[in-house]
């Protein structure tokens, strides 16, 4: 009887040793991603897989920050930005491991690629112009740097320079211009300024609405958010603005992009799953789903862009290896703070 109980007992012990299957069928996503679209994609890969998708949202400093303290413990599998700045800090900081999609360069454009082969892109934006209908005639605009023109005073909206996107845009100028230039052009834009920065992106439409500003520098997704919308305020800020490209003319480099992308943590548990997931986040599927719902643009490029985004019509973007954009940021931080733009 003793004996019986002592198997029962050693039995009960390696049940709890085993590692239950279904405890590994899951990921852990560290995100900075904030639309909508990505709870369906999530959903639609956990339908498909049966794989359930943990996601840890928090600001892209903040998820470095966790999983730097986390280390070799880290539950972190996958590692998503809306900046490509953030994954390269994060692969220098040593926080990702290389990454291997068997075919990715027939599924994604080869200029939106890192090209050490820490992280996939899985769509990408535009930082536009866009201006006000009534106040502001196309034949007007040209370039970022021509925004510093003395004909801009008081009519320039832009969010403030702690934001990542502002940052990925003067890199994009430091790697392109250099030091000198960008720091001239900063000074000029902030000369600009209808009013402080404040707000985000769809702010800054809105206020070229209520007749605050001209011309606003924000990503191009959110016009196509603001279009689709069912609040009438927002639906009319995006009817009273419309896009321009710039940097445009055959000598000129292209308008700025940036790439929302993901990286496989370095210490990733469930390594397989998160593989998984970037193959699925790449996917024509998935791709259509962005295109559709945030109004991104996908890095296939054999998937057109949503029929708003369409109406834009196609640009030239700046091919400039997107890996810059992390490395110049503290010079761009520091520009920010030298010229006083907020
Ligand atoms: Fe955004």
């Amino acid at each position: 009887m003793k004996k019986k109980a002592l198997f029962l007992a050693l039995f009960i012990l390696l049940l709890a040793c085993t590692d239950n299957p279904k405890k590994n069928n899951e990921i852990n996503l560290y995100s900075q991603r904030h639309y909508e679209v990505d709870k369906m994609q999530y959903r639609n890969f956990e339908e498909l897989t049966g794989i359930k998708v943990n996601v840890i949202k928090a600001n892209a400093d903040e998820l470095i920050e966790r999983m730097k303290n986390e280390g070799e413990n880290s539950p972190a599998d996958l590692f998503i930005t809306v900046d490509v700045g953030k994954l390269f800090q994060a692969s220098e900081m040593g926080l990702l491991q290389k990454i291997t999609i068997p075919s990715l360069s027939e599924k994604v454009s080869k200029d939106l690629m890192d090209k050490n082969g820490f992280w996939v892109p899985i769509t990408y934006r535009s930082r536009i112009i866009v201006y006000s209908n009534k106040r502001v005639d196309v034949s007007e605009l040209s370039t970022y740097e021509d925004l510093a023109n003395e004909k801009w005073k008081g009519r320039i909206l832009v969010r403030s320079s702690s934001n990542a996107y502002n940052q990925a845009l003067m890199s994009s100028i430091v790697a392109n211009l250099g030091t000198e230039v960008s720091t001239n052009w900063s000074e000029g834009i902030v000369k600009n300024f209808a009013r402080d920065p404040k707000g985000s992106d769809r702010d800054q439409v809105k206020a070229i609405a209520a007749g605050q500003g001209d011309v606003a520098i924000v990503n191009s997704y959110y016009i196509g958010l603001l279009l689709s919308s069912e609040k009438e305020e927002e639906l009319n800020a995006g009817k009273s603005i419309s896009v321009f490209f710039p940097n445009q003319s055959p000598d000129e480099r292209g308008s700025h992009i940036n790439v929302s992308g993901v990286g496989l943590a370095k210490n990733s548990p469930n390594k397989e799953n998160a593989i998984k997931l970037v193959n699925y986040l790449i996917s024509e599927e998935a791709q259509k789903n962005y295109v559709s719902n945030s109004f991104e643009y996908s890095v296939n490029p054999n998937i057109k862009p949503d029929a708003i985004v369409q109406k834009w019509g196609e640009f030239k973007r700046d091919t400039l290896d997107l890996n810059l954009l992390g490395k110049y940021r503290q010079e761009a931080i520091r520009i920010f703070d030298k010229t006083g733009w907020k």
